[in-house]
């Protein structure tokens, strides 16, 4: 099974609304979730170069870790599949391994990912020690030989794939710079390092975080995958920590209804978990002012909504 081929450079298009208008704002979507069907949005940048990398040191094997609805998880196993890799996905929570599968592992698994599930103490051991020697042996031991990828997926080759969005959206925009701001949602930072790496001086990028409590921890994350993909330093992106919606995979009513009232207004159907809580937060600032007048803001949308109807993913769904 191979993967049916990319949308790529993704379609870029202007929002106009009156709102934004009043505030001297330009908005504009750059719609990555149109990538690709299986592989969408922010995961077609971030996977297809570590599996090209993986498929180039000889691997036959992937691994990785995530949440019971984790995005990532789920493309990860439809990206290998496609590059005829064979797929390991260690979720969080040991009460799912009997329980039926909510329809994003069951989609993982139709894929051809293999499953195993830990408890959470177990997870955040495996998480903090990923890198270790040992933690290699016993995966290996478990699993076969395999290329491991992190929670979320994001490390310097996903930064790298992700820069490639900034420098599409230099040639959708020529005059990219001091007036642009570039914006996206950020699980575990991968995506805005990548972004604000390959964006031209002047531009700035903006993430707003999905999780609660994540303020100087993400800001290290980023900072640390700028330090291994590009050697140097950024001073050109920020991290919002005030939009989250009460964490990580919460959805709040005001969410909700503000997402519903977008898709309205433009035709669109923001994705509720990451998102909208972004573009929520763009039309806060706008109407508070807190965006120059003048200012151009791209959103990157980094993925699809969910199926609908909703599933039941909302409450704890990472
Ligand atoms: C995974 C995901 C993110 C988070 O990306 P990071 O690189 O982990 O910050 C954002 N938006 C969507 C829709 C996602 O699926």
């Amino acid at each position: 099974m191979s993967l049916p081929s990319p949308t790529l450079p993704s379609p870029l298009s202007r929002v106009a609304d009156e709102r934004l208008a009043d505030a001297g704002v330009e908005l504009w979507l750059k719609r990555d979730d149109l990538i690709h069907a299986t592989v969408p949005g922010n995961k077609w940048r971030k996977l297809i170069p570590n599996l090209d990398a993986a498929r180039a040191a000889g691997h036959t094997r992937v691994l990785t870790l995530g949440g019971a609805y984790s995005n990532h998880v789920r493309a990860l196993a439809a990206a290998a599949a496609g590059r005829g890799l064979e797929s390991v996905g260690i979720i969080r929570g040991d009460e799912l391994a009997d329980a039926p599968r909510n329809w994003s592992l069951a989609r993982a698994e139709a894929a051809g990912m293999r499953l195993a599930f830990v408890d959470r103490a177990g997870y955040r051991r495996l998480r903090a020690s990923l890198h270790e020697p040992a933690t290699r042996r016993e995966l290996t031991d478990r699993f076969g030989p395999c290329a491991v990828l992190p929670e979320g997926g994001s490390n310097a080759p996903a930064a790298h794939g992700a820069a490639a969005v900034a420098a599409e959206l230099a040639t959708q925009l020529p005059d990219l710079g001091h007036r642009d701001l570039v914006c996206c949602a950020v699980g575990t930072g991968g995506t805005l390092a990548g972004i604000a790496a390959g964006l031209p001086p002047g531009a700035r990028a903006l993430g707003v975080a999905a999780l609660r409590g994540a303020a100087g921890y993400l800001e290290r994350e980023i900072a640390g995958l700028h330090a291994v993909g590009w050697g140097r330093a950024f001073d050109n992106w920020s991290v919002d920590h005030t939009a989250h919606g009460g964490g990580y995979g919460r959805v709040p009513p005001e969410l909700a209804s503000f997402a519903a009232d977008f898709t309205e207004r433009h035709g669109i159907r923001p994705e509720l978990r990451y998102v909208a809580k972004a573009l929520r937060h763009l039309y806060a600032a706008a109407a508070a002012g807190e965006l120059p007048r003048g200012s151009r803001v791209t959103l990157v949308v980094t993925g699809p909504p969910d199926p609908e109807p909703a599933p039941a993913a909302a409450v704890d769904g990472s």
